[in-house]
């Protein structure tokens, strides 16, 4: 009873539904199954992102705030930074960063195969497809520096050749195989250009063949085969030197690739682009928290606030409070208390355009949140904002603006990584009907255990939809 998983990497609900009407293999599994829109994580970046399908949790809690971050309690970064970057040598730390307590799935199905897996921990080296194998991790490598969009289509149909080939000699219970083309093609040329359908062509073909192969095997009728994605993307025309705005401010500051220096007085790290931690007081080892800061640090949220380019400013307060500030709709908090979340508003503010104070359970608020501006902002910033690896500020990006506007290999003309809708919506399709209407990423994990049946882990951010 094999469960495969795909992910097309930075596939928008609404680009994929277009796309899908001229994708034979794609339209025949919505014909017989099920399509929705659900909801990615906080920062929608892939990495982070990647948490829910693996390990079926939201990243900050498991150790995972962002693309970028920098390590506060200087226990797992070294010196001389205390910074990481997945982007890049570092990637593979991702195993060793995340709570060991939180299970991945290769850890639960031992019999499973993985292609271009940001998360390998628990994976059997033969498991791992082309990924980890050094020839093709060289290769994708090169391309990501030489800039070339076209380069990672390459590496797709590589990947897909490789997927379909394993498949069909091995059958392994489960297979992860994520297709990159997409997010690459977009950031290139932006997300309605013609090579971001080529990648799209490549995700159909492989559905295909897998499905071919599962016919003819007489094993079609056993799979679930699903095709998801991280991450929304959305134009950008604005880049903004968000440490260079930092720097501005008078504050000695550290950004990636240029991460270590003396006596650093703020740290900002991005992911996406369109998201950013901002960490100060680096030399103490916890997070002071909002109400310890503000004293000092008011000018600083201020004068970010004010940039155009951001649109949501978090000041964690403490492990489940988080201030949410909007320079356009004024303030709010978010909390958690148990399992109950809330939102209420300060004064005539409304940042998250909710047009309410809400309360409830996840699920609840969730779903009084899915048609806004921001789905599933309340849930998603309380979460992040109590990770202790979370900076001391958070940033969430305007629509249209982003916050590196340097040392970017490939050119951004498009984004992702932010709270809006256009960067957390995320395509779902199913090969059966789905027993109900999914909400979030995370229930791909839990989906993924029932239909293998396994038990859940105690803790788990989604549900199964079968
Ligand atoms: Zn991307």
């Amino acid at each position: 009873m094999p469960v495969i998983v795909l992910v097309a990497d930075g596939a928008r609900p609404d680009a994929f539904a277009g796309a899908m009407e001229g994708l034979p293999a794609l339209r025949r599994l919505r014909d017989e199954g099920s399509f929705h829109t659900v909801s990615s994580v906080f920062p929608s970046v892939t990495g982070p992102a990647y948490t829910p399908f693996l390990m079926g949790r939201f990243p900050g809690p498991i150790g995972l705030p962002g693309l970028r971050w920098y390590d506060r309690a200087r226990t797992t970064c070294g010196w001389p930074d205390h910074a990481r970057s997945y982007v890049g040598y570092e990637m593979g730390r991702i195993n060793s960063d995340l709570d060991p307590g939180a299970p991945t799935i290769f850890e639960r199905v031992p019999r499973s195969l993985a292609a271009m897996s940001v998360v390998t921990r628990g994976l059997a080296r033969s498991g791992a497809v082309g990924g980890l194998s050094p020839r093709s991790a060289l290769r994708a490598t090169l391309t990501h520096f030489r800039g070339r969009a076209e380069g990672w289509l390459d590496v797709d149909r590589e990947v897909s050749a490789e997927i379909v080939r394993r498949m069909r000699t091995e059958r392994p219970d489960f297979l992860f195989a994520a297709l990159t083309g997409v997010d690459k093609a977009s950031h290139a040329r932006g997300h309605d250009d013609a090579l971001v359908h080529d990648a799209l062509v490549i995700v159909d073909e492989t559905v295909a063949r897998l499905r071919g192969d599962a016919e003819r095997g007489g094993w079609w009728g056993d799979t679930h085969l699903w095709v998801v994605s991280d991450h929304g993307h959305a134009p950008v025309h604005a880049h903004e030197d968000l440490a260079g705005v930092v720097a501005s401010t008078g504050l000695r500051t550290v950004a990636h690739p240029w991460s270590a220096r003396p006596s650093a007085e703020a740290a900002v790290m991005v992911s996406g682009n369109a998201m950013a931690h901002v960490y100060v007081e680096l030399d103490h080892r916890q997070r002071p928290g909002w109400p310890q800061l503000e004293a000092r640090w008011s000018g600083l949220a201020d004068a970010l606030l004010a940039r155009p380019s951001v649109d949501l400013l978090l000041l964690p307060h403490s492990i489940d409070r988080c201030e949410v500030r909007s320079a356009a709709r004024g303030g709010a908090m978010v909390e958690r208390s148990g399992a109950r979340f809330s939102y209420c508003r300060v004064g005539n503010g409304d940042p998250l355009d909710i047009r309410a104070d809400i309360a409830g359970t996840a699920d609840e608020v969730y779903d009084a949140t899915r048609g806004g501006t921001y789905p599933d902002a309340v849930v998603q910033i309380v979460t992040l904002a109590g990770s202790s690896r979370s900076g001391d500020l958070i940033l969430s990006a305007t629509p249209g603006h982003d916050f590196r506007d340097r040392y970017e290999p490939i050119p951004h003309r498009s984004a992702h990584g932010a709270l809006h809708r256009e960067h957390m919506l995320v395509p779902l399709l199913t090969s059966r009907p789905t027993m109900r209407t999914p909400r979030r990423t995370t229930d791909v994990f839990a989906s993924a255990l029932a239909a293998l049946g396994l038990p859940a882990p105690a803790v788990l951010d989604g549900s199964s939809f079968l």
